[in-house]
Order: structure tokens, then sequence, then C-alpha cells
């Protein structure tokens, strides 16, 4: 059973751009005769702003759009991700971390890791187990290893564990399919490096919140704004050190700001104007390559009509 979600934050209401997003993803599971679910993305709780999610939850249904199943909530799901983590550290793939930004800062300066285009810099290992791990530091955090052991680098004043020469992940290329912008490929170790299952702060880090969602709630198809593509090689990693299933990623054209920016919550984009939910779901459906459909009456009818659009467009 093809099975779709939209999995908002709820750091304010629908603005033009999510919207694209949770009527692509609605559409798309229709156009497979699937379910569509409601995630409320609220792990990091300091952006969350109260009353969003029942804004939103809202907005979704005078659009039209209402999910098959009550909406779940993240913030009632950390055992879950309490589950996988204490997995992936019985494995060998996730360990402690006590690095502040400061240290991670210094180290990546040492290592001559230079920042790509505005991208951040991989985590620099300092903490890897191989490299001696925290060594006593407090550590809070956690990462995931994402690669090949390194061969046992002496550090001074740090005692290691013997040189490790096996790889843990059989590979940190990913290679995979967006079922609009075609074949992708990451490096995660080199380009990512280590990263973030849970915060020094003790938030859960989205991208182990999501991988652990998408599996329980069994999603088949991911259908989110273009900015999330480059998470899912981190993803994807995430659900093969698991051992869960990889679900089909389509990603919509974002919609710019007049700025050039993506539209967002963070540049003040507006809530959705639903004075006429008819007239703003068009224009989100002509940014997914839809016909705006000016006969049909309301918005169930346009949605209907929309259903083997999309379909035809998305097979
Ligand atoms: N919660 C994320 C956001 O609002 C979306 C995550 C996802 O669809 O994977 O940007």
């Amino acid at each position: 059973m093809t099975t779709g979600r939209f999995a908002p934050s709820p750091t304010g209401p629908l603005h033009d751009g999510s919207l694209v997003a949770a009527l692509a993803s609605w559409l798309d599971a229709r156009a497979h005769g699937g379910r569509w679910l409601v995630r409320v993305e609220d792990v990091d709780t300091p952006r969350c702003v109260p009353g969003a999610d029942d804004a939103i939850l809202r907005q979704l249904a005078t659009c039209g759009l209402v999910p098959n199943a009550p909406p779940v909530w993240q913030s009632c799901r950390a055992a879950l991700y309490q589950q996988a983590l204490d997995r992936l550290a019985a494995a060998g793939r996730a360990y402690p971390c006590a690095c502040s930004r400061k240290d991670i800062e210094a180290a990546q300066a040492e290592r001559g890791l230079v920042r790509a285009r505005g991208r951040e810099r991989p985590y620099p290992g300092t903490c890897r187990p191989e490299r001696g791990g925290p060594a006593g530091r407090p550590a809070r955090a956690w990462r995931l290893h994402t690669g090949i052991l390194e061969q046992k680098q002496p550090i001074a004043g740090v005692e290691s564990t013997p040189p490790a020469t096996q790889s843990i992940a059989d590979d940190t290329v990913i290679t995979w399919t967006d079922r609009r912008l075609g074949v992708q490929r990451q490096d995660v170790a080199s380009s990512v490096g280590d990263f973030i299952l849970k915060r020094a702060d003790g938030l859960w880090a989205y991208q182990l919140a999501v991988v652990v969602d998408d599996a329980a709630q069994g999603i088949t198809h991911v259908v989110r704004g273009e900015d999330l593509a480059d998470n899912t090689p981190r993803q994807i990693l995430l659900q093969r050190a698991l051992g869960l299933p990889t679900p089909r990623y389509l990603h919509t054209p974002l919609v710019l700001a007049a700025d050039g920016e993506k539209l967002s919550k963070q540049n003040g984009a507006q809530a959705l104007d639903l004075t006429d939910p008819a007239a703003t779901l068009r224009q989100a459906a002509t940014r997914l390559g839809l016909a705006p459909e000016p006969d049909a009456r309301g918005v169930p009818e346009l949605l209907a009509r929309w259903v083997p659009a999309w379909r035809a467009l998305h097979p």
C-alpha cells in the first residue's frame, strides 16, 4: 500500500511554499491509490510556535487536504528515537561527542577542511572511537559514524584504541534517483561527515527522527520541497545502518521570495491567504506543472481533476 506524508515543522502557519509540498504529497498518495498522513515535526522545540500545529491542520483542511489517520507529533515519540540510537550505538555506528562548535572549528582549521560554496564543512571526527572518543570530556551529543574507520593517528595526550582497518559502512557514497530531479549522488562521509543524531541540549536531530518515523509509519513515497533534497543521502545512510527500507523520493520545486531566496517562515513568508482556497490551490498547482482548471467548481472538483494529471506527470 502506497503511503505518503506531509511533515510540517510548526514554526508558523503554512505559506505558499509549504502548500506546494503539501498538495504534491497529497496528490501523489491519491494518484497511487494510497494513504496520506500528516506528521508534526516538533522536535526542535525552541523553534516551535505554540498553536502553529493546529493552525497548519486547519489550513490543510480548508484546502481539502485531510489525512487518512490522526496526525502524530514527534515530541511524543522520543522512545522510538532512543531505541534507534541504542541500536546504532550497540552496532558501533553511533558514538558520543563532546565537541563544542568552537572545538569543531579549531579542528577543521587544523585539518585544512575548507568551506565549499556556503556548505558546512564535514565534522573532523575528533570524538570518533578510533581516535580516542571524547577522552574524558562530558559528552551529551551523539553522531553517526559515517565512514571508513581511520588508521590510528597518534594524537598528543590522547590514548587511542588499536588501529582499526575495516570499514563499518559498506559504502558512504549514496546514489539515489529522485522522481523529478533524476539521479543524485553524494559521498556523505566526505561532504557532511559524521552528523548529529542527538544534540548536546538533548533534542533529537531531524535526520534521525525523520528516518525512524518514515519507517514506523510505513511511508513508501516521500514528497517534499527541493531544499530538503540534500538531506536524502544522510537519511538513506541511516536507513541502511538501521536496516530500514528506503522510500521513493520526489522533491518539489521551491517557491522563491522576491529576493530570490527560498520562501520560508524565516524570511517572513506570509501565511497562506485562504479567503479563496481554490485560487490559492490553483497557484500551488501551477507551480507543480498542473493546469489551473478554471472551469472547475470548488476545491473538491479541482483536487479530483489534478489527481489523474499528477499520475500522468509522475507515474
Ligand atoms: N519538517 C520539515 C520541514 O518542515 C520537513 C521534513 C520532511 O519532509 O522530511 O521543513
